[in-house]
């Protein structure tokens, strides 16, 4: 079951994967608000425009908090929290084998662990 998930992470063809990890990676695990470095446990994602305003779960929405500046924006848009984003959110265009070393090196604790990160977000999430 390891193999064959090795193999499928080897899939070059693929486009950068939708995952917090490489949400964490693009943003250099650095939260969008306060600037600050963190390690992967003490980071979040954070939607810029909040689900119930109308955002989407994309990579142009989707940007690397520490939960600190989460709770602290909380449901509002940055402009409402008075919270400046470092960069505007882009798509990475990455070659994906490098994601996956970058992506290993920054969650050494477990293979699971590492899918949990690596684990590809829903494009469209179910509203409650
Ligand atoms: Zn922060």
């Amino acid at each position: 079951m390891r193999l064959l998930k090795l193999v499928r992470l080897r899939d070059v063809h693929r486009a950068v994967k939708f995952s917090r990890i490489n949400i964490f990676t693009r943003d250099g695990y650095s939260c969008q608000y306060c600037r600050h470095k963190f390690r992967t446990e003490e980071l979040t994602f954070d939607h810029v425009v909040p689900i119930a305003k109308g955002g989407r779960k994309t990579w142009e929405n989707i940007v690397t908090a520490c939960w600190r500046c989460n709770n602290k924006k909380s449901g509002r848009t940055p402009e409402e929290a008075g919270m400046k984003l470092l960069k505007k959110p882009v798509k990475p265009r990455w070659n994906p084998i490098v994601t996956i070393t970058i992506g290993i090196r920054n969650t050494p604790d477990s293979w699971r662990d590492y899918f949990y990160w690596n684990m590809e977000l829903d494009a469209d999430p179910v509203e409650t």
